[in-house]
């Protein structure tokens, strides 16, 4: 089958790439590839820390898309970052730490493995004030290399979608476009680089204030992120301050790193915060919406979206995700 793929994100070029390997015929369209969310995002493959309340499908998507990351990336046949050390995640004062717990609450009554560990004796660079869990299954991909090794593996265009038996909507926010109700998020991150020194990605709740670090093998260490219901493109002198006062106070040492990068980018995220993946009519499908989850839900949205291609239905785990339900 001919397929065309529109956007270039993660979603877009890991359907094009799974596509391939099933034998179609596929083109992504897109002037500006690998551009968007997934140029910033920080690559957290986080099922465990993005369980929240009153998300009990969602919660099981995104188990289901962790499970099939290792296998995913080491057939990508290159180094993307993969790294399976776990995440502490973390409150630093007394209200943190309450707040905190009731997530940590939460997970274990999903039947996650949170075990209570002492920050600074796991990551001796965590300030000593920090009381936290270490999440052993949440672990952590680089996305931009993810990005440049789907690049490799599939043919873009900047033209408009010609002739095509199938084509698939993967715009990100641009999605849009075709009436779907997708709004962009923005988000603040920093790329600081020094001495290498974290090993787990923290992330928790530091002075009130959301924050995740994750140390990257290249000494890199991405500080992030803001959420903001907003669409502009500029970070603002109080964002970049208040991630860096975060990361600070969590690891000293960050202080002395350079500040190397800040990047803005908007997550596509829907009504109800979750993907819309299936079909909208015949010959048309869509894989949007992602949210947060995009960089963990790729590989598995690829696979969804080849099977509707190969006309098979989608798993289970995807039927509470379709595009019916903002229809
Ligand atoms: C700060 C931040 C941190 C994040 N951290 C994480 C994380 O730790 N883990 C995680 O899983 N997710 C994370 N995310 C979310 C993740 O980045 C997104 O869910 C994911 O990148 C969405 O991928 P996408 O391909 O749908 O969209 P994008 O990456 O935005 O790509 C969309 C593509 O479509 C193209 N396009 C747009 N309109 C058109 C059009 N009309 N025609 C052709 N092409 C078009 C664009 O050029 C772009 O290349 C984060 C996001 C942000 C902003």
């Amino acid at each position: 089958m001919r397929v065309a793929v529109v956007g270039g994100g993660i979603i877009g070029l890991a359907i094009a790439r799974e596509c391939v390997l099933r034998g179609h015929e596929v083109t992504v369209h897109d002037p500006s590839p690998g551009s968007g969310a997934s140029h910033v995002a920080a690559g957290m493959l986080a099922p465990v820390g993005e369980s929240y309340f009153g998300e009990p499908e969602l919660t099981r998507l995104l188990v289901e898309c962790a499970r099939v990351w290792p296998a995913y990336a080491q057939g990508l046949g290159a180094d993307v970052g993969y790294d399976p050390t776990g995440t502490l995640q973390i409150g630093l004062t007394g209200d943190d730490v309450r707040e905190m717990a009731r997530l940590w609450q939460h997970q274990r009554s999903l039947g996650f493995e949170v075990e209570k560990v002492v920050p600074s004796e796991v990551e001796p660079l965590v300030s000593a004030r920090a009381r936290g869990v270490l999440v052993r299954s949440d672990h952590q991909v680089d996305p931009r290399l993810v990005v440049g090794a789907l690049l490799r593996t599939v043919r873009v265009t900047a033209d408009p979608v010609g002739e095509a038996d199938v084509t698939v909507i993967a715009a990100g926010c641009g999605s849009t476009a075709w009436g779907l109700p997708v709004r962009p998020v923005k988000g603040v991150l920093l790329r600081l680089r020094g001495a290498p020194g974290l090993k787990h990605v923290l992330r928790g709740v530091c002075d009130a204030r959301e924050i995740y670090l994750v140390p990257r093998k290249n000494a890199e260490t991405i500080v992030g992120a803001t959420s903001e219901e907003r669409a502009d493109g500029e970070a603002s002198a109080g964002a970049v301050r208040d991630l860096l006062r975060a990361a600070t106070d969590l690891v000293p040492e960050l202080a002395e790193h350079a500040l190397v990068e800040v990047c803005v980018g908007h997550r596509p995220a829907t009504p109800d915060n979750a993907p819309i993946v299936g079909e909208l009519r015949p010959g048309l499908l869509v894989a949007t919406g992602h949210y947060r989850h995009g960089v963990l839900a790729a590989p598995l949205t690829a696979m969804a979206i080849a099977d509707l291609v190969d006309g098979r239905e989608m798993p289970e785990v995807w039927k509470p995700f379709g595009p019916g339900r903002f229809l």
